[in-house]
């Protein structure tokens, strides 16, 4: 089942999500492939629950679009544990569409979670993949990435989208 994507306005994008303490539940299993399935139909490359309007701590990865099945990354309950170095990008969001800016992350990131069985893992990425694993960890916390960006281009941002929300352009 592909979910909607729930977009910036919604408070649910802004507030910390309740962390899983149930594992390897049927629901589970389904929620995941349902995650999996609404990040591929809107082209993203990483998905946050609360995306979907799910305040729970879980989000799914796949730096490679569907491609490689190894790339898979279930996060449920993740922490940032360690960020080594510095990348400057460009990046954007499924719930802020149509937008982009400059973000400066770690090059390398390692997150510590519990997969769908509850089994804890570790998960350490570099380059592209340290920058999904610290935005959607940064979800399930409430931060978007524009908390990263300056108060100056976020305002901008945030005129455009109320102009937008105004217009009915936003949903
Ligand atoms: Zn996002």
């Amino acid at each position: 089942m592909v979910y909607p994507i729930v977009k910036f306005g919604n408070p649910v994008l802004e507030r910390e999500a309740d962390s899983v303490t149930e594992f390897d539940t049927p629901e589970l299993h389904k929620f995941l492939e349902d995650m999996f399935e609404s990040m591929y139909a809107a082209k993203g490359v990483g998905l946050a629950a609360p995306q979907i309007g799910i305040g729970r701590k879980i989000a799914v990865i796949d730096v490679s679009n569907g491609e490689r099945p190894e790339d898979k990354i279930v996060l449920i309950n993740p922490a940032i544990v360690k960020v080594e170095g510095r990348q400057q990008g460009e990046e954007g969001c499924l719930s802020i569409p149509g937008f982009r800016e400059q973000v400066r992350r770690g090059k390398r990131a390692t997150v510590k979670a519990q997969d769908a069985t509850g089994r804890e893992i570790e998960v350490t990425g570099e380059d592209l993949l340290a920058r999904a694993l610290q935005h959607e960890t940064d979800h399930l916390y409430g931060r978007l990435y524009i908390t990263h960006i300056s108060a100056l281009k976020r305002d901008l941002m945030k005129r455009k989208i109320k102009k937008l929300q105004r217009a009915g352009d936003w949903g």
